[in-house]
């Protein structure tokens, strides 16, 4: 016997239950290609096996952490079980101290004889819940749920996943409430929500069109539904360009439309707020304050200042230095943010001069003398950095953290940019990704680009989706969304699915 052999004989006798544990007969590539690809975002490793286990309200499932869960905890996940599955089986919650090491929000899954799972902590197993519900199917001839058995490991690439969302008048809140559940689901952490000229402020009812107030009670509710998925939610005011609160090619206006008086607010356009004005300062504080009381005080606060083209152009602005009075209104809403509790957000655009060759190609909307001002800028700001071209690498995110800032990543809606944006903030360790959506929430390319590959990008540090199996690569999407839609009491036809309408035009 060659020592090669005996060598071997002995691992296998060593090994022995290891190698029965993972010898599980593989399944068919083509079924595992089936199962990747229902599962988003796709986790880290996942390999599936023959055979089957059925899900009942009399199955047993373990599940761990390493540190016990508390009552209320318990309850949760329970809660869950209810609204995935329609039934809560015998669950056994136990301790782990090892799964410390599974990985930011990560889980394992094991389907084997029993369901187990083990949790970095509350959040993994609430991930590893979501992957269960996709890797679910309806029992044909039983009342349960099939899985192929399978292992799974996995954990977030990057820490800070999210997506900005606007309520435009147009929006419902059922539609609203539909992408918080989906991004959740798709494993987002964070969801920056801007309100378009419709929140009701009680400081200043003056700054949202009057006729299309969102209902206070029923924003409240998904707020809080917010944190109950999980997901921060983050205020967004801008307090300087997009003051209209409305797309500028629409040239509606929020405000001056019914209140004219209230022009000293703003430049002459409407367009910007006035940084000399002390009306627009008061007001821009009142609502700052009252709306991050209404999202439940998060630790971010975005304040927008991108696209701010008539910035500092009236009477009073003009005489000042323009990098002395853009840099002096973002500190002073910078330490306003702060006094609240959280941390500023900008858009960077302003930040770069859109004549440097360096920005060739990239989002750059400021001039020389704008561009002084981020050498001025309070470090602690976060500058989200939105590009939405193709490059495979993108340099001005290291150019911004270069300057001291932390710096989030924001694509939009071209494929290749949200991976190799997801990518580079893998690559430079960055502060995080941030999906834009803006006016485009409709249609399946775009539910498919701001939901499915972003999340997964986000996740997966910009690696790209294993390979598709369906010829409409769209599917599995489409599953969930009816799931998102079902936890949506009495959902209104408009609200489901990824578009309002299924006819827009008729001839
Ligand atoms: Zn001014």
């Amino acid at each position: 016997m060659s020592r090669l052999f005996q060598i071997l004989i002995l691992a296998a006798v060593l090994f022995y239950p290891v190698f029965i544990f993972a010898e599980g007969t593989p399944v068919d590539p083509k079924i595992k290609d089936a199962i990747l690809e229902r599962l988003c975002p796709q986790p880290k490793e996942a390999d599936f096996f023959e055979g089957e286990y059925l899900l009942a309200a009399d199955a047993r499932v373990a599940l761990t952490t390493p540190n016990p869960l508390s009552e209320a905890e318990k309850s949760q996940i329970k809660k869950i079980f209810r609204q995935y599955w329609k039934f809560v089986p015998d669950i056994e919650f136990g301790q782990k101290p090892e799964n410390e090491k599974l990985g930011n929000e990560g889980y394992t899954i094991d389907i084997d004889s029993a369901i187990t799972v083990d949790g970095r902590d509350l959040t993994g197993l609430k991930h590893a819940l979501k992957t269960l519900r996709q890797l679910g199917e309806s029992g044909r001839n039983s009342c349960g749920f099939v899985f192929q058995r399978a292992r799974i490991k996995d954990f977030a690439s990057l820490n800070f996943r999210g997506m900005h969302l606007c309520i435009f008048p147009e929006t419902k809140l059922e539609q609203l409430e539909k992408y918080i559940r989906l991004a959740s689901y798709y494993k987002f952490n964070y969801v920056v929500i801007e309100p378009w000229g419709v929140f009701p402020y009680m400081s200043h009812p003056q700054f949202a069109y009057a006729d299309k107030k969102i209902d206070r009670d029923k924003f409240k509710r998904l707020i809080n539904l917010c944190y109950e998925l999980g997901i921060t939610p983050i205020p967004q005011v801008s307090v300087l360009g997009h003051a209209t609160q409305s797309r500028v090619s629409t040239a509606k206006h929020a405000v001056l439309a019914n209140h004219p008086e209230m022009e000293n607010v703003f430049e002459l356009y409407g367009w910007s707020y006035c940084m000399s004005s002390p009306k627009a300062d008061k007001i821009l504080k009142d609502m700052l304050a009252e709306i991050y009381d209404f999202y439940g005080k998060p630790p971010f606060f975005h304040i927008g200042c991108d696209e701010a083209y008539d910035m500092g152009t009236c009477y009073s602005c003009r005489k000042q230095n323009i990098t002395e009075l853009f840099a002096s209104h973002l500190a002073k809403f910078n330490n306003f943010v702060n006094s609240l509790g959280a941390r500023a957000i900008i858009w960077h655009d302003m930040l770069l001069d859109h004549a440097d060759a360096r920005w060739k190609g990239y989002v750059a909307l400021g001039d020389a003398e704008t561009a002084k001002t981020l050498e001025k800028l309070p470090k602690n700001i976060i500058i989200a950095d939105w590009q939405y071209g193709k490059q495979t690498h993108f340099t001005t995110p290291k150019f911004f953290k270069d300057s001291g800032h932390d710096v989030i990543v924001c694509p939009w809606d071209v494929d290749n940019g949200i991976l190799s944006l997801a990518k580079t903030a893998s690559d430079d360790n960055l502060f995080g990704f941030l999906q834009t959506t803006w006016h485009h929430l409709y249609g399946r390319k775009n539910f498919m680009s701001f939901f499915f590959i972003s999340s997964n990008a986000a996740w997966n540090a910009g690696k790209p989706l294993k390979k598709r199996y369906s010829v409409r690569k769209d599917l599995p999407i489409l599953r969930h969304l009816w799931q998102v839609g079902s936890d949506i009491k009495d959902i209104p036809y408009e609200a489901n699915g990824n578009s309002e309408k299924q006819i827009s035009t008729s001839l």
